[in-house]
Formats: C-alpha cells, sequence, structure tokens
C-alpha cells in the first residue's frame, strides 16, 4: 500500500533533532522540532507549512530563523505548535528584527500553544509587522490537526518543562477488489466513493446504498473492499527518566511503524541523565517493546559519545530486540532501577 508520507531524520543522530515529513500527492512538509536545518534544500523548506516543536531548548529550536528566512515571501501560512510557552518564544524571535520594509509581504505565522487541556491560538502577520494578535482559545483534546487521510496527535511530557511528543497516523487505507467487483457484476462508478465514505464515517452496516439501481446494504458492499491500517509514526525526544512519563510513553506509541526517539545518554551514565532530565538509550529500547513499535529508530545522542566512538544505538536496539525470555528477568531489574 502507497503511505501518504515518507519520513527522514535531517541531521545525523550527534546532532540536533528534526524530522522531516513529506506529504506525497501535496506539495507540502511537516517538520517535528526545529533543530539546525541548515541541510534543508530551499525546495524542502518551501513545502513546510507546519512544525511541530517539543520544547524551546536551543537544539529544537535555533532553526526557526532559517525557516522564517526562506518563509518571507510565501503566500501560504505557517503553522506552529508547540508548548505553553511557544508563543513567547515566536513572538521574541520576531521582535529581534526589524521589520519596516515586510508590510508587502504576504507570510503569517499561526502559533498554538498546548497548556494542559486548552490550545491557545495567536498570529503574527508580515503586513502589520509581525505584531502579536490573540485568536482566543479551543480545547485540547490530544488532536492538534486532522487533515484527512493523517492526524497528528500530542501528549504533554515532562522535562523539567513541558515537553510534547508527537505521532502522526494515516487513515485506514480501504482497497477496492477489481476481481471481485468484476465477479459480483458491479459497476465501477461514483457509487464507491460513497461505499468508502460510510466506511470511513463508520456508518451502520444496514445502510443502505444503490449500485446500478438496486438497494444494497453496507455490509453486504464491504466484501468488496479491502481494508488496511496506515502507517502510525510517533516522535518523542527531551524526556525525565519518571514512571509517569514512561507509561504515557508507552501508551502513546502503542504499535508504531516507526519510533523516533531520543537516546541521549548511555546506561553508564543514568546520573547525568536523570540530572539532565534525558532518557537512556536502554530505557527507549525498553518502551519501544513494550508499546510494541515496528522499528526504533533511536536520535539525538550526547556528542560526547562520538568523541569516544560510542554508539547509544546498539545499547537501544539490544534492550529493544530482547527475547521474551530476557524480558521478563530484565523488566523487574529495570524497574528496581527505575523506583
Ligand atoms: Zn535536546
Ligand atoms: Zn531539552
Amino acid at each position: 500500500m502507497k503511505p501518504s508520507f515518507i519520513h527522514s531524520l535531517v541531521n545525523d543522530r550527534y546532532e540536533d533533532p528534526s524530522l522531516f515529513v513529506r506529504i506525497l500527492r501535496e506539495k507540502r512538509a511537516f517538520l517535528f522540532d526545529i533543530g539546525k536545518i541548515d541541510r534543508l534544500n530551499p525546495g524542502d523548506l518551501q513545502k513546510i507549512t507546519d512544525v511541530f516543536v517539543t520544547h524551546t531548548h536551543i537544539d529544537h529550536f535555533i532553526g526557526f530563523d532559517t525557516l522564517l528566512r526562506a518563509l518571507l515571501r510565501r503566500e501560504i501560512p505557517l503553522r506552529v505548535f508547540g508548548p505553553s510557552n511557544i508563543t513567547d518564544c515566536v513572538e521574541g524571535k520576531l521582535r529581534s528584527y526589524t521589520w519596516n520594509l515586510i508590510k508587502e509581504y504576504p507570510l503569517k505565522i499561526e502559533v498554538f500553544a498546548i497548556d494542559r487541556d486548552r490550545m491557545i491560538l495567536s498570529s503574527f502577520h508580515a503586513e502589520n509587522c509581525f505584531k502579536r494578535i490573540d485568536n482566543g482559545i479551543s480545547e485540547f483534546n490530544g488532536i492538534i490537526l486532522k487533515e484527512p487521510p493523517f492526524t497528528v496527535k500530542a501528549i504533554q511530557l515532562d522535562h523539567q518543562v513541558p515537553c510534547l511528543a508527537f505521532s502522526i497516523e494515516e487513515e485506514f487505507h480501504i482497497n477496492v477488489n477489481k476481481a471481485l467487483l468484476k465477479e459480483m457484476g458491479f459497476p465501477v462508478g461514483p457509487w464507491l466513493s460513497d461505499l468508502k465514505r460510510a466506511i470511513r464515517e463508520d456508518r451502520p452496516g444496514d445502510m443502505e446504498l444503490m449500485v446500478s439501481g438496486k438497494r444494497y446494504i453496507l455490509d453486504e458492499l464491504k466484501k468488496i473492499v479491502n481494508i488496511t491500517n496506515g502507517q502510525k509514526i510517533s516522535y518523542v525526544t527531551d524526556v525525565s527518566i519518571s514512571d509517569e512519563n514512561i507509561r504515557k510513553i508507552i501508551e502513546f506509541v502503542r504499535n508504531s511503524d516507526t519510533f523516533y526517539c531520543e537516546a541521549y545518554f548511555m546506561d553508564k551514565d543514568i546520573d547525568r541523565a536523570l540530572k539532565r532530565f534525558h532518557l537512556t538509550a536502554k530505557i527507549t529500547g525498553r518502551i519501544a517493546r513494550e508499546a510494541g513499535v515496528k522499528n526504533l529508530l533511536v536520535m539525538h545522542f550526547s556528542p560526547k559519545y562520538r568523541a569516544l566512538n560510542e554508539n547509544p544505538e546498539q545499547e537501544a536496539m539490544e534492550e529493544f530486540r530482547q527475547s521474551t525470555f530476557l524480558k521478563q528477568g530484565r523488566h523487574s531489574a529495570h524497574q528496581t532501577q527505575m523506583n
């Protein structure tokens, strides 16, 4: 099944984390965290419509200026989603420049700050020198963006400061079994779109649809389609080692096709990880295993391991790929260590 998006990290894994997600079929892309993004070419920068910021430590937000400069003349607005202080941080960036010559520029920046159960909306328009406009508050129920065929969700974690984690999920795919369609004598036509819509909207099985002037119920027509799950990507970084964070992450990233997660420290440096509010590679491996993710992609390694020629990936992967037998024993050892 063709995915509706593809994803890759902008930098190598000892450098700033930033995940670029290209939305296929639309000239559009998402960016999860905006660390140093100089490696993105101008064409890729122009595609970015939505930026999802976990928190505004410099390694996750310094690329904002690069993006701002690239998009000043763009008609399509830029949306920025982030934790409770994101609006102040965007405003701070914008106020650090002089804007008397941009009144003709079209760019509009819309900011969505997530603060517990609220999403606070603000905007900044080039035409009025990026002065902050407060646009009100809406409810935050876990979903921050729903634009079929995908949904972006967020949860709030702790990194001494609030830190968001994100997932992007595709809707399930509905494919018509053409051979079966022919066998049953059904024509190809607009009714197939009605059928797909009824399935997506989860209509009752006895709902009636017309095919070539005859009535059929939805349950009967469902036989001619195959339904496959869409892909799920999750992105988690800069998280304190706490039972609450770990429980929330496991629940949030469950069954992801790809789970991007930090492995800033190695287990031998767990004391440092606790002091700096980061996970270790081993704990990330355990989270991925317990959440049943298909692929774990670790990132955001402390640069000191490059100098030491050490690779946190190996530690994370060993933990992730443990056999079920080992899983039981090691799990309780971890629990002791965690508590
Ligand atoms: Zn970081
Ligand atoms: Zn951080």
